[in-house]
């Protein structure tokens, strides 16, 4: 299992990021996400109140 997180606000363009604890690139303003075997579970969470999502290309490499 992992642990993801989400950022609050999105960017510019109306994305969201998808982390993945410990990578650098987590925004203090974070929104715990859940635990989740699979990014795609993780992105399915996200999804379900959320239009855009991206995955962090720092910590999904
Ligand atoms: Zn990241």
């Amino acid at each position: 299992m992992k642990i993801y997180y989400i950022d609050r606000r999105p960017d510019k363009e109306g994305v969201y990021r998808i982390h993945i604890q410990g990578c650098p690139d987590i925004p203090l303003d974070r929104l715990f996400l859940g635990r989740f075997e699979e990014t795609a579970a993780a992105i399915s969470a996200a999804k379900a109140n959320r239009s855009q999502i991206k995955c962090c290309e720092t910590c999904h490499t």
